[in-house]
């Protein structure tokens, strides 16, 4: 999709002497005022809504979390679009749409049922990248473990996040794959890369009425999302919509 950009953010024609810092947005500048971003990010969350978000839990993270702060400079005028964009390392920040949608998969977890405005307790995310998604779920639940791989994004998302000194939001450098046994049990556990199977370690490690949301290799080739519930009597499966993730793989690097 050809990049647009947002009409906030367009440099003014105006010259600098006759404009006011708060009509200056510099989207170059990473302590660019805030405000010169709520619009579009507004506008973000309506069209999340138009698209069939309904969780009010949702819709407000995704209208507080300032996806600007966790993309390059360069970048920024996209951070509201719909889109995944390059974070380094051959990762992307994950699309809003699917990270909203994720999200409110997770907050139906079978132990959330009837509880609509409630935040879900502890979560497992697989897949830090830029910290994005983990700023978004610290807004909705109790305590969230994210893991990454890779060093680099790692130290990257501790920087992205210090801006929002969110003390729920606990970062780690480790092998998802194996989960976290430190902060198991789970009431959700999230994935932002697709593997072949779903590790027996999270299933392990998820509460009972808890709910994992991920991709995985689906039967055609493609990934599809998979949601898995658990409960007394096991574990129940569900195959959602074809989704496009980069891969789970093993080890730190
Ligand atoms: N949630 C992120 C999306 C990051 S992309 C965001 O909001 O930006 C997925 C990330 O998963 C990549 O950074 C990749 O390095 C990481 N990843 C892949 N396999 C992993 C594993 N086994 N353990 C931890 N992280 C993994």
């Amino acid at each position: 999709m050809p990049a647009r950009p947002a009409p906030a953010l367009e440099p003014s024609v105006r010259p600098a002497s006759q404009q006011s810092v708060a009509t200056r947005p510099n989207p170059t500048s990473p302590t660019a005022p805030s405000t010169a971003y709520e619009a579009v990010r507004a506008r973000m969350v309506q069209k999340l809504a138009g698209q069939g978000i309904t969780d009010a839990r949702v819709l407000s993270a995704m209208g507080t979390v300032e996806r600007h702060r966790f993309v390059d400079s360069a970048l920024m005028n996209q951070a509201y679009e719909d889109t995944s964009l390059p974070i380094g390392l051959g990762q992307t920040i994950s699309k809003p749409s699917v990270v909203a949608r994720m999200i409110e998969l997770l907050l139906a977890a079978p132990a959330m049922a009837g509880r609509s405005g409630a935040r879900l307790g502890r979560v497992l995310e697989v897949g830090t990248g830029c910290g994005y998604q983990a700023a978004v779920l610290g807004r909705v639940a109790d305590e969230v473990y994210s893991i990454e791989r890779l060093r680099g994004l790692n130290e990257r998302a501790r920087a992205n996040l210090r801006h929002f000194r969110l003390a729920n939001v606990h970062l780690l450098l480790g092998d998802g794959m194996q989960g976290y046994a430190k902060g198991a049990p789970y009431a959700g556990i999230i994935a932002a890369a697709g593997g072949d199977v779903l590790p027996q370690t999270w299933i392990d490690q998820l509460a009972v009425g808890g709910r994992i949301v991920a991709p995985i290799r689906s039967a055609q080739g493609g990934q599809a999302l998979v949601v898995i519930d658990r409960s007394n009597a096991g574990v129940q499966r569900s195959v959602l919509e074809a989704v496009n993730f980069v891969p789970l793989k093993s080890g730190i690097a």
